[in-house]
């Protein structure tokens, strides 16, 4: 079947589903391969509970004329969604970058959806099944859509702009993530960089902080951009939330860590370029407040938490740790989580944390996992355990009072928990 007849089965139908878990009545199940699963299987189940049409590459999935074989369901999903992305015509914002992808997605929503309809990524569906899955939730109402892209693999950004053709693109910063599958920093640089390669090669506009814009050579030469910077869009203060400065009107997030600084810069600025008004990006930010673990400010007794539990890599733990060191208070405590997905950089970005930490003190300092255990230090505020267990029973004993506290570490250490037993 051709693309264009699915996507008429795509627009009787009410949304599009990958999962009979949570499928609809009326919905159109893509079947979809994973490592573990193969959805051809679950198409059954899909039609009991009223899937409109199932899209299924296996003879094994086509139980009746509502079933559509094609030669490969994902091929066919990715399809659909630039043939709607084109049918749409709207301008797309897309982002990627290591580190404050969500989060600036999520300010850029805010601040677009003051004076327009838009569609953005839900959470952290950034990948080759979450992005046409993203631009099919777009409808005819939708005026702009708002697209996160992840990769950690070269190659996979191209291969989502291809699905989504970008209109306008930032990259929020370039960091030490992923560094098992990009090989090294100049590899996450290339990769990141094939956003703005896409964009320029078909002249849409790249937004850019100005102090990246001399060391990205993509955008040499190139005219479509829109810069900004510490002069067009200040930092104030950071005590713990960042206040920024524009058009002579302070905003006042509630977000934690300077590092959030550029992604509410990238907000400001792509709400000024659709031209929403300075009272609307003000209300936008400050109403915005984080979630899931990320940044998040707790008070717990005579306690204050700076939960960060979200993720760690190296570039966003030093982004934490420098953050936390320039908060005015005379207890912090620190908890910080083994960082994952380092490949052969792992014992080496995790013995640099300690060095941070010989260089800048803090009260207290637990560092939890196998990575940071078997790292070497002198520092004697420096406690480290092998698991969360050994930290858990070591907390049963242990008492904070009027102490700051930042707990940050990679997804996989769920440092969240730490929260109950303090
Ligand atoms: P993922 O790769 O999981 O999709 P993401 O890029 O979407 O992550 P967020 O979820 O927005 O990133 O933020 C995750 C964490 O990264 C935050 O809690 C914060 O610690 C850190 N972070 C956010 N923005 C930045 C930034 N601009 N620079 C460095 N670290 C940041
Ligand atoms: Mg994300």
């Amino acid at each position: 079947m051709k693309i264009e007849e699915i996507y008429q089965l795509y627009l009787n139908s009410n949304n599009v589903s990958t999962d009979t878990r949570t499928i609809e009545p009326n919905d159109i199940y893509f079947a979809l391969k994973g490592d573990n699963f193969d959805g051809n299987k679950f198409c059954k189940q899909a039609l009991e509970k009223g899937a409109k049409y199932c899209i299924v590459d296996n003879k094994e999935g086509l139980l009746n004329d509502h079933c559509i074989l094609v030669s490969n369901t994902l091929d066919t999903l990715q399809k659909l969604a630039t043939h709607h992305r084109i049918t749409l015509n709207i301008p797309i914002v897309a982002l990627t970058g290591s580190n404050g992808k969500t989060t600036t997605k999520e300010l850029i929503n805010e601040v677009l959806s003051q004076e327009y309809q838009t569609s953005a990524t839900k959470g952290n569906l950034n990948n080759h099944i979450g992005v046409p899955l993203t631009l099919l939730k777009m409808t005819s109402a939708t005026e702009i859509g708002i697209v996160e892209m992840g990769a950690n693999h070269a190659n996979e950004i191209a291969f989502l702009c291809n699905i989504a053709l970008p209109d306008y693109g930032v990259i929020t910063n370039f960091g030490k993530a992923h560094l098992e599958g990009f090989g090294s920093i100049e590899g996450v640089i290339k990769a990141k960089s094939e956003l703005y390669n896409h964009l320029k090669e078909n002249n849409k506009t790249i937004f850019i902080n100005t102090d990246d814009l001399v060391q990205i050579t993509q955008t040499k030469g190139y005219n479509n951009i829109v810069s900004f910077n510490n002069e067009t869009i200040s930092f104030l203060e950071c005590q713990p939330y960042v206040s920024v400065s524009y058009q002579n009107t302070k905003i006042d997030s509630k977000l934690t860590g300077k590092y959030n600084y550029t992604n509410i810069a990238i907000a400001i600025a792509i709400g000024n370029h659709f031209k929403v008004s300075l009272n609307n990006i003000k209300h936008a930010i400050e109403n915005y407040t984080p979630s899931n673990n990320r940044s998040q400010l707790i008070k717990k007794g005579d306690n204050t938490i700076l939960l960060d539990a979200y993720n760690a890599n190296p570039t966003s733990m030093k982004a934490a740790l420098e953050n936390f060191h320039q908060i005015k208070h005379e207890n912090k405590i620190l908890f910080l989580g083994d960082m994952f997905e380092l490949g052969k950089d792992s014992d080496f970005e995790h013995q640099a944390i300690i060095s941070y930490l010989d260089n800048n003190s803090f009260a207290e300092v637990f560092l939890t996992g196998k990575n940071f255990h078997k790292t070497s230090h002198t520092d004697k505020s420096i406690n480290t355990f092998d698991s969360f267990e050994s930290l858990k029973v070591f907390l049963e004993t242990k008492k904070f009072n009027n102490a700051y506290i930042l707990i940050k570490g990679s997804r996989g250490m769920a440092l969240e928990r730490i929260i109950d037993l303090i």
